[in-house]
């Protein structure tokens, strides 16, 4: 039995890192997928892996999480193919130019990674949720960063993009909790991804991550993924409103 039978997942920005790895895991555990992505070169590598290990469980559509006619599309699909939508991971999100430092930062710049991380998360929550509430329950999983709860210098217009989807997450969770729509956020460290390669790329910059991690390597997609799982799944029931960090013990308190 799977821990996700019965259930249908919207999973964005599916192409590539964490959500291609939830798409794989979710499927393999039980769930119909809605895989979405603007990369129509990596949703098509997904969609050829996944389709021929769960054939009838994962369909792949192009969008732009910042468009809102790109949403009211997704969740009319979603429910026309499988139904209903029980699940939403609202992954997709860009990193932005990383060395502007805030009084260097363009309104073109703020508003490009504003409008992927934290429009398409809100969106993302608007357009599911009514979906939700005709269905009589909900799991949504915001994928937020450890720069939405810290700030990191540099990743001013990212930081606050995510901090915005910190606290849109907890607002969500307390005006749907009695729709038995449940709304947490996920803030991984470090992961090892195609986002964060030009990071990794470098010897002596990834030894510097790797050794401020107590548990001393960089995190995977899977690290993240079994964590959205259990959020996902009704396990995590009577969890809302919570953050959960994954960063292999980087910012561990007193
Ligand atoms: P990734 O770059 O490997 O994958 C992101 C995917 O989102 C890509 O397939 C991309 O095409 C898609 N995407 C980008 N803009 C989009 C848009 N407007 N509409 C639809 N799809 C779009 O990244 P990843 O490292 O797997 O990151 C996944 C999520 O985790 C992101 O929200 C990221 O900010 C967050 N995160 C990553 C790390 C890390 O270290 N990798 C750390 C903290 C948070």
């Amino acid at each position: 039995m799977g821990r996700l039978d019965g259930k249908v997942a919207v999973i964005t920005g599916a192409g590539s890192g964490q959500g291609a790895m939830e798409a794989e895991l979710f499927a393999r555990e039980g769930a119909k997928v809605v895989a979405t992505d603007m990369n129509d070169e990596h949703l098509g590598e997904l969609l050829e892996r996944l389709g021929e290990q769960y054939p009838d469980a994962v369909i792949g559509l192009r969008q732009d999480v910042s468009k809102e006619a790109d949403w009211q599309h997704i969740v009319e699909e979603a429910v026309g193919t499988f139904g209903k939508v029980d699940i939403l991971i609202n992954n997709a999100g860009i990193t932005g130019i990383t060395e502007f430092t805030l009084n260097k930062l363009t309104i073109e710049e703020w508003d490009k990674v504003m409008n992927v991380n934290a429009l398409g998360n809100f969106l993302g929550m608007k357009h599911v949720i009514p979906e939700m509430k005709r269905n009589g329950q909900g799991s949504i999983v915001n994928i937020s960063s450890l720069t939405g709860i810290s700030g990191l210098g540099g990743l001013t217009a990212y930081s606050a993009s995510k901090g915005a989807i910190r606290t849109m997450t907890k607002g969500a969770a307390r005006d749907f909790g009695g729709d038995h729509i449940r709304v947490n956020s996920i803030h991984p460290g470090y992961i090892e991804t195609p986002s964060t390669e030009y990071l990794t790329s470098n010897a002596d910059i990834r030894d510097a991550l790797i050794a401020a991690v107590p548990l001393k390597y960089l995190g995977q997609s899977e690290d993240v993924a079994y964590a959205a799982l259990f959020l996902a799944s009704d396990e995590a029931r009577f969890i809302t409103g919570e953050e959960l960090i994954i960063d292999g013990g980087q910012t561990i308190k007193e």
